[in-house]
């Protein structure tokens, strides 16, 4: 089977499975072909579901994850979204394919390496509205603030304050918050500057946030 195929045929497990639904973010996954960013030593797993390493202990997520994620964000076009944890640049890629050419994403990266990484994947792809920053991601990124939307790639124990402070009210945050031995994948809503509506969609394993 050639990438086409293996590509197809993932789409299709993940819509069998209720897990892709949204037709805009089913075109993502389409127009986005995640052998751009995944190392040459894996690329016979591109279209596997499973999570492959980046560098330096980190992760590309598993596609059934990034789905989840993604169709729990509800990216709309025009949306300007922050992620935190940039890693292999995939689902910043795929955010800034739903959000189109008049939404932005802007993601954060902790380590060099893969800054430079997920810079090196994004180009390949014709996206030209997807930034990223070498920063941590605890602090947002407050120059481009506010977001409609953040999604947290990686495990924290709580939603780092100024990610909720750079969120526009009404807007949504996903991410994976420590439970004792994995995550829930939270999505929370900002009702307004203090009100939070928390949402658990169930366990996950991610690396941490550092
Ligand atoms: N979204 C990525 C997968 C992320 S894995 C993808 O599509 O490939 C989690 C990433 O978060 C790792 O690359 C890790 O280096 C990064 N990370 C960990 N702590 C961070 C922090 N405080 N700020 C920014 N990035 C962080």
């Amino acid at each position: 089977m050639n990438f086409r195929q293996r590509k197809e045929s993932l789409i299709n497990h993940l819509i069998a499975g209720g897990v892709l639904k949204t037709p805009r973010i089913i075109e993502a996954f389409k127009k986005i072909p995640r052998h751009l960013f995944v190392r040459k030593n894996y690329l016979g797993h591109a279209y596997d579901d499973i999570p492959l390493p980046t560098h330096q202990g980190q992760t590309i997520s598993q596609p059934y994850t990034i789905a989840v994620m993604t169709e729990a964000l509800e990216p709309r076009i025009g949306e300007k979204i922050l992620e935190v944890g940039a890693g292999s640049g995939y689902q910043a890629a795929l955010l800034g394919y739903c959000v189109g050419s008049k939404g932005r994403v802007i993601t954060i990266e902790l380590k060099s390496k893969l800054v430079e990484f997920s810079r090196k994947n994004i180009k390949k792809t014709k996206l030209k509205n997807v930034r990223v920053i070498l920063g941590d991601g605890k602090e947002g990124y407050v120059k481009e603030s506010p977001y409609d939307k953040c999604m947290i790639t990686a495990a924290c124990r709580e939603i780092p304050k100024s990610v909720i402070e750079q969120v526009k009210i009404g807007g949504r945050i996903v991410a994976p918050i420590n439970d004792f031995f994995n995550q829930k994948m939270m999505v929370i809503d900002k009702l307004s500057k203090k009100k939070l509506k928390k949402e658990d969609l169930g366990s996950f394993i991610f690396v941490p946030l550092r």
